[in-house]
Parts: C-alpha cells; sequence; structure tokens
C-alpha cells in the first residue's frame, strides 16, 4: 500500500471528513478512480456512467482484428497484474473481461450508475451538482473526469456519403449484424484502426480496397501467444507477471517515450525498424504507395506484424487517388473511377479535443468550460483548470499520451488527486484550484518544449488541433511521472469556505 493510501486510512480512523466523490465514466481511469478511494476506505462516491456496461474504449471498439499496441503486461493495472493474458496485444474482448472482473472484484457495480449520462455539471455554493439526461442529480466535494480521449467519432464530411446504398459504419460502431463474406468491402482510413482490421478481414471478403489519404509507418512488434505452462507458472508465481509490466513499462520508457520527444539513437533506431518492415512489401509500386513522407512517430506509431503480409494479398489493394464523392454503389475517385462496394467501412478516427463534450460545464462565477477553453482545452499537468476548484480531470489535456500505455499515466494521475484528498481530509482547504500563474508558466514550457518533439515534423494527426499544435506532454512519461509524484500545492489556491 502507498503511503498516500496509507495517510487516508490513518485519517479516517482519527474520524476526519471524507469526501464525497463523483466520477464521470467507468472506463480504464473511472475504474481506476474508484479503486483508489475503496483501497484508501473512501466509499462515499459514486460513478456515472452513460452506457450500461463498463469499459470505455475497450465496449465501444469491437472492429475484427481490434486489439492494444502496448504489451498487454505493461496495458494493466500495475497492483492487478493479470497472469491469464493469452497474447502480447491480445484482443480487444480480452481487455474488455480484464476491466470487468477488476470491476467486480473490487465490488464497484453497487457503486456505480449505468444508462446515467451527465449532460451538465455546476458548482454551486461549493459543491459539484450534476444532472443526468434522465433527469437525476446528485452533488459531491469532489468531480473526477474519467471520460476518455477519443470517444467523438471522426464523419468525415465526404460529398454524397448518405448516398451509399449498402451498410455503412465507423469502426467504433461496428455492424456484426453485416456479414462481410464474400463481400467487396472499402476501408477509408488508414490509422491503426484500419491497419489493425485489414489483416482478419482480407480472410474474409472478396474485395477490400484500402482508401489512403496519407501512409503510415508501421512498427515491428511481432506478437506471440503466451503458452499454458507461461500462464500456469505467472499465476502461481505472481512476481512474474509483475516483473514484466516492469520490463515492458521500462522498454517502452527507455525506448518510445525518449523517441518522440527529441531526436537520439532510439528514434533512429524506431526509423530503420519502420524501414525494414516496409520493405517487407516486394511490390514496388504499392511499396510506394505504402511509404510516408513524414518521420516515423510524427503520427501515432502503429504496430503491426500482420499488416504488410494482407495487404499484399490479391483481393486486396490501396487506392491512394483521392476521394470525389460517394455514390450509391461505391467510391469514386479525381481520376473517375468508380471502386464498387458491397460494404463501407469509415476507419476516420476520433476528434482527439472533444475532452467531456458534449456535457456542459459551469465552474466559478458560472464560467462555463466552453469560455475557459476558448483557446482550445487547457490543463495544468493535465488535470485542472483554473475556474473550476474540486475538479480533476483523467487523461486530460496534454497527457503524456504518445504511444505509452494510458493506464500508467492514469494511475500517475489518480496518485495526484488523492494526495489532494488526504490534505482536503486534513481540513487545510475546502477548495483547490490550479492558478492562473502556474497554467500560464506550464504552458510557456509546453510550448518551448514540443517544438523538439517529433509531432511536430510535418504531419497531420488526431494530435494536432486545429492550429496544428500538438495536445501532448512534450517530455518524456517518465518526467510527467517525476513531477507528479508529490502535489505541488503551491500550483494551487487552497481556500477555506
Ligand atoms: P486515426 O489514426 O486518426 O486515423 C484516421 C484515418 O482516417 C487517417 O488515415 C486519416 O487520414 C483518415 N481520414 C480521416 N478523415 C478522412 C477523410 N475525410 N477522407 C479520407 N481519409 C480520412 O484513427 P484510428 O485509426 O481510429 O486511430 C486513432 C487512435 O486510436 C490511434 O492512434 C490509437 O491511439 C488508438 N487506437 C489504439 C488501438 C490500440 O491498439 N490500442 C487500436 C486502434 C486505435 P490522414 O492520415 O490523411 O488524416
Amino acid at each position: 500500500m502507498d503511503k498516500v493510501t496509507e495517510a487516508i486510512k490513518r485519517l479516517n480512523q482519527q474520524g476526519a471528513r471524507q469526501p464525497r466523490v463523483i466520477i464521470m465514466g467507468a472506463g480504464m481511469s473511472g475504474i481506476l478512480m474508484g479503486i483508489r478511494l475503496l483501497n484508501a476506505g473512501l466509499s462515499n462516491f459514486t460513478i456515472y456512467e452513460k452506457t450500461d456496461r463498463i469499459g470505455g474504449t475497450w465496449r465501444e471498439n469491437t472492429y475484427p482484428g481490434i486489439a492494444c499496441d502496448i504489451p498487454s503486461y505493461f496495458y494493466t493495472y500495475s497492483f492487478e497484474v493479470n497472469p491469464n493474458w493469452s497474447h502480447r496485444f491480445p484482443p480487444g474482448a480480452e481487455i474488455q473481461r480484464y476491466f470487468e472482473t477488476v470491476f467486480n472484484k473490487y465490488k464497484l457495480a453497487p457503486r456505480t450508475r449505468f444508462n446515467e449520462e451527465i449532460i451538465n455539471t455546476q458548482l454551486i455554493d461549493g459543491q459539484w451538482h450534476i444532472e443526468t439526461a434522465n433527469g437525476l442529480n446528485d452533488s459531491a466535494d469532489f468531480l473526477v473526469a474519467a471520460t476518455g480521449v477519443l470517444h467523438k467519432i471522426n464523419q468525415p464530411s465526404i460529398q454524397g456519403l448518405d448516398s451509399f446504398e449498402g451498410p455503412k459504419f465507423h469502426t467504433a460502431r461496428w455492424d456484426h449484424g453485416v456479414d462481410l463474406k464474400d463481400k467487396r468491402v472499402g476501408i477509408i482510413g488508414s490509422g491503426s484502426t484500419a491497419i489493425q482490421t485489414i489483416d482478419p478481414l482480407s480472410k474474409l471478403v472478396s474485395k477490400l480496397t484500402l482508401f489512403q489519404r496519407t501512409a503510415q509507418w508501421v512498427f515491428p512488434l511481432p506478437d506471440k501467444a503466451y503458452s499454458a505452462t507461461w500462464i500456469k507458472l505467472a499465476t502461481r508465481f505472481p512476481f512474474l507477471g509483475k516483473s514484466l509490466y516492469k520490463t515492458y513499462k521500462f522498454l517502452f520508457e527507455k525506448s518510445m517515450g525518449i523517441a518522440v520527444t527529441k531526436p537520439c539513437l532510439q528514434r533512429s533506431i524506431l526509423t530503420k525498424l519502420c524501414h525494414w518492415n516496409l520493405a517487407r512489401v516486394k511490390d514496388l509500386e504499392l511499396r510506394k504507395k505504402l511509404t510516408p513522407d513524414y518521420l516515423p512517430g510524427c503520427k501515432r506509431l502503429v504496430m503491426s506484424m500482420p499488416f504488410y503480409s494482407a495487404i499484399q494479398k490479391p483481393n486486396c489493394s490501396v487506392v491512394t487517388e483521392q476521394i470525389e464523392k460517394i455514390e450509391s454503389n461505391g467510391v469514386r475517385t479525381k481520376d473517375g473511377q468508380l471502386h464498387e462496394l458491397d460494404v463501407l467501412v469509415l476507419a476516420t478516427g476520433f476528434d482527439g479535443f472533444a475532452f467531456m463534450r458534449p456535457m456542459s460545464m459551469q465552474g466559478l462565477n458560472g464560467l462555463t468550460l466552453d469560455d475557459a477553453w476558448k483557446k482550445g482545452p487547457q490543463a495544468l499537468r493535465a488535470m485542472a483548470i483554473p475556474g473550476f476548484p474540486n475538479f480533476f480531470m483523467l487523461i486530460g489535456p496534454h497527457s503524456p499520451i504518445g504511444n505509452h500505455s494510458l493506464i500508467a499515466i492514469a494511475e500517475t494521475q489518480t496518485h495526484y488527486i488523492m494526495q489532494c484528498i488526504e490534505k482536503y481530509m486534513q481540513g487545510d482547504f475546502d477548495f483547490i484550484e490550479a492558478k492562473q500563474q502556474a497554467v500560464d508558466d506550464f504552458y510557456t514550457s509546453v510550448n518551448e518544449a514540443l517544438p523538439n518533439t517529433i509531432w511536430t515534423t510535418g504531419c497531420q494527426s488526431w494530435y494536432l488541433d486545429d492550429k496544428g499544435i500538438p495536445g501532448l506532454w512534450p517530455w518524456s512519461p517518465q518526467q510527467y511521472a517525476k513531477e507528479m509524484k508529490v502535489a505541488n500545492f503551491s500550483q494551487y489556491h487552497l481556500t477555506k469556505a
């Protein structure tokens, strides 16, 4: 048990006041926040979940081929290492089951209100009041947004999209009722999602056409199945799984974590491996189509071994000609060619800046989130917003999410919140609010560091805002963990009621 949890438990025993907490969202980070509170003996909280199931991203995305692009032993709560992972990159359904198992283990269901979408939150007389779409009202001392990053789907504005007469869906709304066997399927988009789904679809459909606007670098990280013997051993000796967690964490921090933030040896190695992987495409014309014109890592790097093999199959093709419009029976490209299709899949990604939307929010003196974020989403070290006391975000703007485990980041952030709650319980404040000066100083450093990162080297991606500025932490994830280990209360106004 960490020191903060122990301290809160002690405060509890001494009869300190317990805060009421509302957590928005029962995905990976909302579940984590609930566990942190329970472990510290704080049970006065409710998780509000807009749907009827936990899981967030892993509930919503069920497209064929969905898997994690971070090794499973690292994409896991550090305190709930799972010996049963079937693969290094397990399928999405297995990850969903992992979260369900943890959710049940910590008995979070009685503390979760399902099918309750929070549509409005408002700070009234020092309490956060929430209202759900069903008209339910609640209030709390602290409000934690665990609403995820990539939830608002990007519907492309392509002429004639609605005129397509066959089944058509976004990858995050996969229609499993549509039988794809022996169909002509078109995929618009070539991000991680498209690339993951191409291999399984290529085995099923008669013709697969990838409409690619921009080529992607693909990193060759091989998947592997864990043997029954390993699973038995890892179940019997939990230290094995914990060691693997630490090993992958170390490797990701020392490789990807550094490669994206500055030119370095790791970046050169990563680049070489991506080039080596691409060279597996033997047809030179196809290889040219699949060769990006920017540096590996500029867009979030795709991890896949099977993609290049799949796309070279005779039933697969890559169309790089721009899309002119969608017609009732296919996609017409600018060269006038009609690519006839039975099914159209939109692998067009998400809006990475739609934090908490469409919920409305009002903080101090009626300050709305829209007003606070006029210049775009900003938060002190990704978590706190001036004018919104006792409110914290998990995986908020400028979190270190570039090819890193979001669970590790959420663990750092929830630990930070628990430190604030400890101080609240000690009676040191009633309200904690990020200072505007601290946010300005933070963003001065962020803006100075961003040009060194790989994300600004000349590509379009969901990391970039409408001005082309990445919404990411521009340093290593280790630096984030180090800076967040001990809460810096000098960056906050601590006030009493
Ligand atoms: P994405 O990386 O944003 O890719 C969207 C694709 O759609 C891009 O190729 C984009 O082209 C294309 N596109 C968008 N609008 C278009 C239009 N109007 N016409 C033509 N093409 C259009 O989205 P994603 O693949 O869903 O992945 C998003 C993120 O989700 C990933 O980076 C990753 O973080 C996460 N993800 C994770 C996993 C996992 O294993 N954990 C799996 C899948 C996704 P341009 O490149 O030209 O913009």
